[in-house]
């Protein structure tokens, strides 16, 4: 792993620096080989150096070189850092010289890698570096350089550093189970503390669920049969005449995808074309169709028609709801009521007129409401920033119940304590103990180049 690594770590175009970085034992030598100025090799660690990169006697450029000598590198190996003049021709031809002298060009992402392999950085601070160089709001910037500082680790290290304690009071038991005084006060003491962990485990994951949705967004699809009024609702929404709007039952065709932004935060509307039928002939209505579309959405607006009796296909719709976040929007309020949902238990019901406007403010309240968007973001606890971590966080809260249950039904107490102890190794997969070279490689080759 540690040969030497170069890339250019600026982005590639006109400007007035880029920087080229080299990494492993060995990279200040390769750097010096093609190095007009003083000798690199004898320079203390961690400074600048003035001179020119040649190619055998040929100027390239006039550069300022940091050496930086391992460990106290971003990387921990020796690390070197080429400022030459910005543009594409200088920096390129940098590059070429460096892999002409021996280094190899970096895959993305293989700095962090390297410092993440060695030990400088765990994953989920490396995952802040990748959040960092992304960011694209002041909201995301804030969030990954908190984590980038630590915030988080350190969250994650005082959950492990509980379960410790936990399963010290658990061996306890195991070893001197003559003790019953200690153990009745054990296994209470127990019980509460993996309540505890239980409630901010999952509270972190829920205000992690909740934020994630200020990096990507909230898909939204609206459902419901032809003629309903679907694509009216999603003009309105749109504020703008985006789909075509029929009388003729089926026949808006065109492929609407639009957003708004609501308190700051994306709507998506998902493959609206899919509500509607696409041949010319006009199409039986597919519930398949919307299945699909549910299934992609984080919120269903499934709309019914007021001026129509519930049919079967409404029923069908109604049925793939069960698990979903949805607001049903029972439509044409202007028109006489024929629509009769007394014996169905329907989520979140708002009555809209397309035509006047009317309800629709109310739906967007309620959107804001399910997704509580006016406090996103106001609270400042240490949040999992992706599906990776989340996914691993929640896998914890199952075998946290089995270790209650457990203590509960006063199962033996080596049978909790294993739970306990894998609880305390899925924590560590997210710092990245125990990481496979697959999932690493994939997680860091999502970075950009130079990084
Ligand atoms: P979709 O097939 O579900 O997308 O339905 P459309 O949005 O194309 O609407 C079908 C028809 O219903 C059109 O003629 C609309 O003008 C009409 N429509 C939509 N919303 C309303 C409403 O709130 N009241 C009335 N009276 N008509 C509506």
């Amino acid at each position: 792993m540690n040969d030497v690594i170069v890339a250019i770590s600026t982005a590639l175009g006109k400007g007035a620096i880029s920087i080229v970085r080299l990494s492993g034992s060995g990279a200040i030598e390769i750097v010096n080989k093609c190095f007009k100025g003083k000798d690199l090799t004898k320079v203390e660690s961690h400074t600048i150096n003035y001179g020119f990169i040649i190619d055998e006697d040929k100027l390239i450029d006039q550069v300022l070189v940091s050496v930086m000598k391992a460990p106290k590198t971003y990387t921990r190996e020796d690390v070197v850092e080429i400022n030459c003049h910005g543009g594409i021709a200088a920096t390129n031809k940098i590059l070429e010289v460096m892999v002409l002298n021996g280094a190899r060009l970096a895959e993305p992402g293989e700095f962090t890698k390297r410092a993440f392999l060695n030990g400088r950085i765990d994953l989920v601070e490396a995952e802040a570096v990748m959040d960092l160089v992304n960011s694209k709001t002041e909201k995301a910037r804030i969030q990954s350089i908190n984590q980038l500082d630590g915030r988080l680790t350190g969250v994650i290290k005082k959950f492990r550093q509980e379960l410790l304690e936990l399963l010290a009071n658990v061996e306890v038991n195991i070893d001197y189970p003559e003790y019953e005084d200690i153990e009745v006060v054990t296994i209470d003491n127990i019980k509460n503390r993996v309540g505890d962990m239980k409630k901010s485990l999952t509270e972190i994951i829920k205000e992690s669920e909740n934020r994630k949705i200020i990096k990507e967004g909230i898909n939204v699809a609206i459902v419901g049969r032809p003629n309903v009024g679907k694509s009216s609702i999603l003009n309105r929404l749109l504020g703008e005449n985006k789909a075509i709007v029929t009388d003729i039952a089926g026949t808006t065709r065109d492929i609407v995808e639009g957003s708004i932004t609501l308190n700051g935060i994306q709507l998506n509307f998902i493959d609206t074309a899919g509500i509607r039928n696409t041949s010319d002939v006009v199409e039986k209505f597919g519930v398949e169709k919307s299945i699909e579309q549910i299934n992609k959405a984080d919120l269903v607006i499934l709309v019914l028609n007021n001026n129509e009796e519930l049919k079967e296909d409404d029923k069908e719709l109604i049925k793939k709801l069960k698990s979903k976040k949805y607001i049903t929007v029972i439509n044409k309020k202007d028109l006489d009521n024929k629509l009769n949902i007394n014996d169905l238990s329907l989520d979140n019901v708002i009555y809209t007129d397309t035509i006047s406007m009317d309800g629709i403010e109310s739906l967007k309240n309620k959107i804001i409401e399910l997704f509580n968007l006016e406090e996103i973001d106001n609270n400042d606890i240490d949040i999992f920033t992706n599906t990776r971590q989340i996914t691993l966080a929640k896998d914890c809260i199952p075998i946290l119940n089995d270790v209650e249950k457990g203590i509960e039904d006063n199962i033996p107490v080596d049978m909790v304590s294993i739970d306990i102890k894998r609880i305390w190794t899925k924590l560590g997969e997210i710092l990245g103990e125990n990481y496979s070279d697959e999932l690493i490689d994939q997680l860091f080759s999502q970075f950009c180049l130079g990084k």
